[in-house]
């Protein structure tokens, strides 16, 4: 099983999915994802609240 998180439950017009083996993998490629893609260059505290509450398990 991993952690998988779709961009779009985190708010973003995006079809990007990422995933991971764990939570804290996952949230270091969102970050990745958001700086590479969304242009965000510090994810906040907010945002890492907002992606664990839509982290699901496949
Ligand atoms: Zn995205």
């Amino acid at each position: 099983m991993s952690k998988v998180v779709y961009c779009r439950d985190v708010g973003f017009d995006c079809d990007g999915i990422v995933r991971a083996e764990t939570e804290e993998e996952a949230l270091k490629k969102v970050a990745e994802h958001a700086k590479s893609v969304h242009n965000i260059e510090e994810v906040t505290e907010e945002i890492v609240e907002k992606v664990r509450k839509v982290m699901r398990d496949e």
